[in-house]
C-alpha cells in the first residue's frame, strides 16, 4: 500500500513559527518519499497565532509555480480555513475560496470567532466542556450543525480532525460529507473519532484522506498513525482516497 499523496501540510507561512519549514523543503521530502503530490495548506486568516497572511497568498502561488517547474510532484495550494461560528460561517469569502485549489476546513480553539455573541456561545461554552470533559446534548448537537452548515454554504473538500476540541456527531458529519464529496481525514496527529464511528462510516461509504498534518518537513508524508487506525478497523483501501490512488477534489452543493 503506498500514499499517492499528502494534502495537509504546514510551511513558514503559517505564523509565529508554527510551521517549521520552507515550501520548498516540504516538496523537497515529497518527492524523496516517493509521493506524487503535495498539499501546502497554512492555518486559515483567523487564527489568532498562526494564520497566514492574506497578502502572503499570491507570493505562496508564484513560490509553487516556480517549484513545480523543479520537481517530478504535483504541488497544491490549499488552506486550512477555521469554523468561527455555530451557522457554519468560515473564515475564508467565497472569492477567497477562489485563491485555492481546494479547502480544508477544521475547528481550532485559537480562531476569532465572527463575533462576540459566537465567543460567548460557541467557542466558549465549548471550551469549558473540553475542559470540564463535559459536553452535554445541546453542545454536541450544536456543534454537529454547526458543520453541516459549513459544508452547505461552503465548498469544503477536506473535514480536518473532526472532534478535535469540538466534539460532534461524527456520523452525521460524515452523512454530509458524504452529500458534497468532501473527505473525512484521517490526521496522523489527531484522530478524534471512534473505532465504531470509523465502522460505521465505513459502510455507509464515506470517503477519507491520510494526511500528515507536518507542522516540519521531514513529516511530510508520514501517515502511519491513519494508515494503523484504518487497518484495525477494517476502513476498506477503495474509500481512501490517496492510497494506491490520487483524490479528486470536487464539491457538490
Ligand atoms: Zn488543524
Ligand atoms: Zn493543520
Amino acid at each position: 500500500m503506498l500514499i499517492f499523496g499528502d494534502y495537509h501540510t504546514h510551511t513558514k507561512y503559517s505564523r509565529n513559527h508554527h510551521g517549521k519549514s520552507t515550501i520548498e523543503e516540504n516538496v523537497k521530502i515529497a518527492v524523496q518519499k516517493g509521493l506524487k503530490e503535495i498539499g501546502i495548506t497554512e492555518h486559515g486568516f483567523s487564527h489568532i497565532f498562526y494564520g497566514v497572511r492574506r497578502k502572503n497568498i499570491k507570493k505562496m502561488r508564484a513560490e509553487i509555480e516556480r517549484l513545480q517547474k523543479l520537481y517530478p510532484i504535483k504541488i497544491y495550494l490549499g488552506i486550512e480555513a477555521n469554523l468561527i461560528s455555530s451557522q457554519g460561517d468560515i473564515d475564508l469569502t467565497e472569492e477567497e475560496q477562489s485563491w485555492f485549489d481546494y479547502v480544508i476546513m477544521g475547528y481550532h480553539i485559537f480562531a476569532k470567532p465572527k463575533n462576540i455573541k459566537e465567543y460567548f456561545n460557541f467557542f466558549r461554552k465549548n471550551r469549558r466542556a473540553y475542559k470540564n470533559d463535559k459536553y452535554t446534548d445541546d453542545i454536541v448537537e450544536a456543534n454537529t450543525n454547526a458543520y453541516i452548515k459549513a459544508l452547505q454554504k461552503n465548498r469544503i473538500n477536506i473535514i480536518s480532525h473532526m472532534g478535535s476540541f469540538m466534539k460532534v456527531d461524527a456520523i452525521k458529519v460524515a452523512e454530509e460529507c458524504k452529500r458534497h464529496g468532501t473527505f473525512v481525514e484521517l490526521n496522523a496527529r489527531r484522530l478524534c473519532f471512534s473505532a465504531q464511528e470509523a465502522k460505521q462510516m465505513s459502510k455507509m461509504g464515506v470517503e477519507f484522506v491520510l494526511s500528515s498534518d507536518a507542522h516540519i518537513c521531514t513529516n511530510v508524508g508520514e501517515c502511519n498513525k491513519g494508515i494503523n487506525f484504518a487497518i484495525k478497523n477494517n476502513i476498506p483501501k477503495d474509500l481512501i482516497a490517496n492510497l494506491d490512488k490520487l483524490p479528486k477534489f470536487s464539491y457538490k452543493k
